[in-house]
C-alpha cells in the first residue's frame, strides 16, 4: 500500500523536474490587508499529476504567502473550465491544453504556474484486449473511455487516433471518468481501453485488469506517443482576473513554485508522508484497497466489503450476474424474489406563478380521484426569500405516472396543470403548455422521473426484500429504501436507516471507532393510533361524502 504510493510519486516527481513557474511582470508583492479567499477547483484531487495543490495546502504555502485559498475538486477537466468561466472560482488547476480550447470560444485564459512538460496520462487497454489494441490504429470500432467529453484525455486520445489516421467518428467516445468508475467500465466491458491517470493506471496494472498501452508519465514515453513534451498540468486563470489582481496572483505563483522546488528537492517518501493519509493512492472510498490475500470474505476478488445501494430492477440484475455457481443468487437463493419488487416512476412538475394564489393550506393536498393521482405541496410557503413573497410556486406530483397520456413532456405537464385547475379554479391553465400568462414559463419544469423510479412498498413485499446482511456472503451488505429497515416506507429516512444499519453491520465484523447508535424519535404507540382512528371515523367519513371534484 504504502509502496504504491511511493512508486507513484516517484513518477510525478520525474515528471516534475522538468517544471517551469511563470509570473506576471508587473505584480508588486505587497503584505498589508488581508486579501480576498481564493477559489481553486482541482480537475481531481486525488489524481497524481495535480499533486502540487494538495502539496501546496499541506506544506502550508499559501498561508506563507498571506493567501486563503479553498481547494475544491471536479474529477473532470471540462466541468473544472465550466466553473471557471461561470466565475464561480478564480483558478483552475487543470490541463493547460483547456486556456486554448477556451480562446477558441473567444474566453481569454491564461495558465500562470505549468506544473510539468508531460502530460502523466496513461492510454490503458482491458487486459483481455491487449492482444487486439497494439497502437492507436487499432482505436478503429473501439469503445474508447476518456474522463469526459471535452476534457483533456478527450482531446489527446483525438490526436492519437488523428495522427494514427483516424478520426474521431472511427470510434465510440465512452465518458468513464477516473477512479473506481474507471476500473470498472474497464473491468465489465464498458470500455476497450481508457486514457487515464495514476492511481487509477497503477491499480489497474497491479490488479491485473488493465496493460498499459501508452505511457505518457514519462519524457520518453510522451515523445514516443506524441512526438514531443506537452504542456499539462498548470494553474490557469481568467486573464481579466488575473490583471485586475496582480497581487494575488503574485503570491499564488509564488506558493505554487516553492512547491515544485520542494518536490524537486525530496524524496518520493518525505513527499508521501506531507500527503494527508487517505491521499495515497486515493485509496480511502476504495473497497480494493486489501491485497487479496488478506480479504476476510469468502466471495472472490479484493474487496474489504461492499454494500449495494442501488433500485430494485439494478439490484436483481446484480445478484443474478456472473458465472452460475459463482453468483450472489448461488449462495442466497432468496434474492432471486428481487425480480418481484415493482418501482415507479413519479412525474413532478415545479409549477411557478406569476402572483400569489390566495387561501391555499401549507399541507399537502391531494387531489382525490384525480385521473394521474395529483396531489401539490405549495413550496412558496415554506421559503423565506423576499423575491418569492409574492408569487406562488407549488411542486406537483402525478403518483399515477402512466395515466398521463402522452411521453412529450410539455404534453403531459400541461395535463397536470389542466387537472390541478380542475380541483383549483384559481389560474387560468392555458390551452397549451407556454401560453397561460398566470404561469412563469421560464422557471416552471417537468419532469417524468422514468429513471428515477420510486420503490413500491406493496403489501406482500416484506418477503422479497432484502435483509442487511446474509451470513453466506460474509463480505456483502444490502442498503436503500428496499431493505428490510424500520422506517419500512420508500422514504428518505428509510433509506438511511438502511445505510446505518449496513454500517452497524460493517462494524459488527471489523470494529473500528465508536459503537454507531441509531437515535429513533418517539412515536406514538400503535393502541393510541387506533384509538384515534376510531374516534376520527365519523368525521372523516362525512368529510369524503362532502368532498366532491367540483
Ligand atoms: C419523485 C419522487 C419524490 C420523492 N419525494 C420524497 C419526499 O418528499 N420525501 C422522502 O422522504 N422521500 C421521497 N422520495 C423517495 C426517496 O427519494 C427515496 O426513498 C430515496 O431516495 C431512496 O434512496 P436509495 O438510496 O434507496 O435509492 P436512490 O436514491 O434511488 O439511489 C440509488 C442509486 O443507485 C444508482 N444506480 C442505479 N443503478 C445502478 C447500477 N447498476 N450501478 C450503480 N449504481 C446504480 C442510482 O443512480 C442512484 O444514485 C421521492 C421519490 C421520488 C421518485
Amino acid at each position: 500500500m504504502r509502496k504504491t504510493a511511493v512508486v507513484l510519486t516517484l513518477a510525478l516527481a520525474a515528471a516534475l523536474a522538468g517544471c517551469r513557474g511563470t509570473s506576471p511582470d508587473s505584480a508588486k508583492a505587497g503584505a498589508d490587508a488581508p486579501l480576498p479567499s481564493i477559489k481553486i477547483m482541482v480537475g481531481g484531487i486525488d489524481k497524481v499529476i495535480y499533486l502540487p495543490a494538495k502539496l501546496t495546502e499541506q506544506l502550508g504555502g499559501f498561508q506563507a504567502e498571506g493567501l486563503t485559498v479553498q481547494l475544491l475538486t471536479e474529477p473532470s477537466g471540462a466541468t473544472a473550465e465550466n466553473v471557471l468561466i461561470s466565475g464561480d472560482v478564480q483558478g483552475v488547476v487543470g490541463f493547460y491544453d483547456h486556456t486554448i480550447d477556451l480562446q477558441t470560444k473567444g474566453k481569454c485564459i491564461t495558465s500562470v504556474v505549468q506544473f510539468a512538460d508531460v502530460p502523466g496520462e496513461v492510454e490503458m487497454v482491458a487486459a483481455g484486449k491487449a492482444s487486439s489494441i497494439r497502437s492507436p490504429a487499432d482505436f478503429k470500432g473501439k469503445k474508447m473511455g476518456v474522463t469526459s467529453p471535452g476534457s483533456s484525455t478527450d482531446f489527446l486520445t483525438q490526436y492519437l487516433a488523428t495522427k494514427a489516421g483516424l478520426t474521431s467518428a472511427d470510434y465510440t467516445t465512452v465518458k468513464a471518468q477516473a477512479g473506481q468508475t474507471f476500473i470498472a467500465a474497464i473491468d465489465n466491458g464498458g470500455i476497450d481501453a481508457g486514457m487515464t491517470t495514476d492511481p487509477t493506471a497503477a491499480k489497474l496494472v497491479s490488479t491485473g485488469k488493465g496493460k498499459v498501452l501508452l505511457d505518457m508519465r514519462t519524457e520518453a514515453g510522451a515523445k514516443q506517443a506524441l512526438g514531443g513534451l506537452y504542456p499539462a498540468s498548470s494553474l490557469y486563470m481568467d486573464c481579466g482576473w488575473v490583471q485586475s489582481h496582480p497581487e494575488q496572483v503574485q503570491k499564488l505563483a509564488n506558493a505554487f513554485v516553492k512547491t515544485l522546488r520542494w518536490i524537486k528537492g525530496h524524496s518520493a517518501d518525505e513527499i508521501a508522508a506531507k500527503m494527508p493519509a487517505e491521499y495515497a493512492a486515493g485509496d480511502t472510498m476504495n473497497p480494493m484497497r486489501r491485497a487479496p490475500e488478506q480479504t476476510p470474505g469468502p466471495m472472490h476478488d479484493a474487496p474489504d466489503y461492499i454494500v449495494l445501494a442501488v433500485p430494485p430492477a439494478a439490484l436483481a440484475l446484480l445478484v443474478e450476474n456472473g458465472e452460475v455457481g459463482r453468483r450472489i443468487v448461488d449462495r442466497v437463493p432468496h434474492l432471486s424474489e428481487l425480480q418481484r419488487l415493482n418501482s415507479e416512476p413519479i412525474a413532478v412538475l415545479d409549477l411557478y406563478f406569476t402572483r400569489k394564489l390566495d387561501g391555499l393550506p401549507r399541507e399537502n393536498v391531494a387531489m382525490v380521484d384525480s385521473t394521474c393521482d395529483l396531489s401539490f405541496l405549495d413550496l412558496s410557503q415554506l421559503w423565506d426569500n423576499p423575491a418569492m413573497r409574492d408569487v406562488t410556486v407549488l411542486t406537483v406530483a402525478a403518483s399515477d405516472y402512466w395515466a398521463l397520456s402522452s411521453e412529450d413532456p410539455e404534453q403531459n405537464g400541461q395535463a397536470m396543470i389542466q387537472t390541478l385547475h380542475d380541483y383549483l379554479p384559481l389560474f387560468d391553465p392555458g390551452a397549451k403548455w407556454g401560453q397561460s400568462a398566470d404561469i412563469d414559463w421560464t422557471r416552471t419544469h417537468y419532469e417524468s422521473n422514468k429513471s428515477d423510479t420510486l420503490f413500491i412498498n406493496q403489501v406482500g413485499s416484506e418477503a422479497w426484500r432484502p435483509h442487511t446482511h446474509y451470513a453466506a456472503v460474509s463480505n456483502l451488505f444490502f442498503a436503500g429504501d428496499l431493505c428490510l429497515n424500520k422506517i419500512d416506507m420508500a422514504t428518505v429516512e428509510a433509506a438511511v436507516t438502511s445505510g446505518l444499519n449496513a454500517a452497524i453491520a460493517i462494524q459488527q465484523k471489523d470494529p473500528l471507532g465508536d459503537p454507531i447508535k441509531i437515535a429513533h424519535l418517539p412515536t406514538c404507540p400503535e393502541t393510541a393510533i387506533l384509538a384515534m382512528k376510531l374516534l376520527m371515523a365519523p368525521s372523516a367519513l362525512l368529510a369524503a361524502r362532502l368532498s366532491t371534484r367540483r
